[in-house]
């Protein structure tokens, strides 16, 4: 069966979101696209499969990006510097524009051919994505997806208000699109799925977001959307909205708030207690975005927080409100967030306060079994999960020194980039 085989090199993973766990220059067996086991020895039973020797490199699980914005990718690195960061000169000077671009399907083919041949070179396996508000522009997304051994949730966006002119829907288009989309690709790829995208409140009329939700229930589609951001958006919803106690209810009253199926919310930054009891106790992954939310408003949510009341926290990169694809960058940028939130919060001006941030183990969890679980056995070198995997190559930025596991990872959470990825592996299948 060509989706068994082994990789021997140093395998690091976190079984829990405390722990590495480090095994050196090792056996780790992939049996029909699963993990086998990782053997210091192999044994005699798998010694006729092919093995793949990379040495003494890193192999990590594969990580998952869980919210990005995939027709923003062309103006990554632009934009964050503009009036203040005045976020609604941002979406009419950048997000718009560059989305109303991929009306054109030759421009999006390009766009997104250039995107996962990008993402083909980083350590993301999985992503979960906004496409833009056309149809065919979001199905030729998912195609180019599936064919380069992505697994992935892709979302056409929906919008039937509040935006530009060529980048508006009726309602009425907005629900036939949405459908037609769903026949087309529901049951189209192994790997690549649909995911139920209203942009977010403000962009959404109340018979859109009704009718999305009779939609997500015949097609049992998961849900994604944005809550709680910024302090502008939130106060916008409640005008929008003047029945609700918080923002996360806007979602909820039509049932696309982890009660039916799983939801994916972005940020939440800035979520009231009431909202932070739901985020806790429903079916609702955080796609904490540290990178976007530092570049956009200087803010980080409170992850520590939410990881230790027990709810389901994830990374993503939000590419291009954040300005890399890079979930390595993400992890780094989580920690500095965390230590960013400590100072302004719980230390406030004390020197001897003690020291309390989001620690490597449980960033790079975050990246990998965090996000995984969304896929189910996703993320983790455990018995029986998905076999994701990627190779590092840390040759080019190692020193002249032995340096434990620990501090390789270390090193090129902060240092590696698309040079050193030498090998990826999907779904138990080698993509690169
Ligand atoms: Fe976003």
């Amino acid at each position: 069966m060509d989706k068994s085989y082994v990789l021997k090199g140093t395998i690091v993973y976190t079984p829990d979101v405390d722990h590495f766990a480090f095994h050196e220059e090792s056996y780790l067996v992939c049996e029909d696209g699963k993990v086998e086991g990782i053997y210091k020895e192999l044994p005699e039973k798998f010694k006729s499969y092919y093995i793949y020797d990379y040495g003494n490199n890193l192999i990590i699980p594969g990580m998952c990006d869980m919210h990005l914005h995939a027709p923003q990718y062309g103006f990554r690195g632009m934009g964050q510097n503009i009036e203040n960061s005045d976020w609604s000169s941002w979406f009419s000077r950048y997000a718009f524009p560059d989305e109303g671009r991929y009306s054109d399907i030759s421009y999006a083919k390009k766009a997104y051919e250039r995107l996962t041949d990008d993402l083909l070179h980083t350590t993301t396996t999985r992503v979960v994505a906004f496409a833009s508000l056309h149809r065919k522009a979001t199905e030729l997304l998912m195609q180019i997806l599936s064919e380069k051994g992505f697994a992935a949730y892709v979302g056409k966006v929906n919008m039937d208000r509040n935006s530009m002119e060529g980048l508006l829907e009726s309602t009425e288009e907005s629900l036939n699109e949405t459908e037609e989309w769903l026949k087309n690709t529901h049951n189209k790829y192994e790997h690549v799925k649909p995911i139920i995208t209203p942009r977010y409140i403000p962009s959404c009329t109340n018979e859109v977001m009704q009718g999305l939700s009779d939609l997500m229930k015949e097609y049992s589609v998961p849900v994604q959307s944005h809550l709680s951001e910024g302090l502008d958006e939130i106060a916008w919803v409640k005008e929008l909205e003047p029945d609700i106690d918080f923002y996360g209810q806007a979602y909820d009253q039509y049932d696309m708030f982890g009660t039916v199926v799983p939801t994916i919310m972005a940020h939440c930054v800035f979520s009231t207690e009431k909202e932070i009891e739901l985020l806790c106790n429903r079916n609702i992954w955080i796609a904490h975005c540290p990178n976007s939310n530092l570049q956009g408003s200087g803010t980080a949510a409170p992850v520590l927080r939410y990881m230790r009341a027990g709810a389901k926290v994830c990374l993503g990169t939000d590419a291009s409100g954040g300005n890399t694809l890079s979930m390595m960058r993400i992890i780094s940028d989580a920690m500095l967030a965390s230590k960013v939130r400590w100072a302004y919060t719980e230390r406030n001006g004390d020197p001897n306060a003690t020291r309390d941030f989001l620690p490597l183990t449980s960033a790079f969890y975050l990246a990998t079994k965090g996000g995984g679980s969304f896929w189910g056995n996703v993320g983790s070198f455990e018995k029986g999960y998905e076999f994701d995997a990627v190779v590092l190559d840390d040759s080019r930025v190692a020193d002249f020194c032995n340096r434990t596991t620990y501090e390789r990872v270390e090193r090129m959470v902060s240092l590696s980039d698309d040079r050193d990825v030498k090998a990826k592996f999907i779904c138990g299948k080698k993509v690169l």
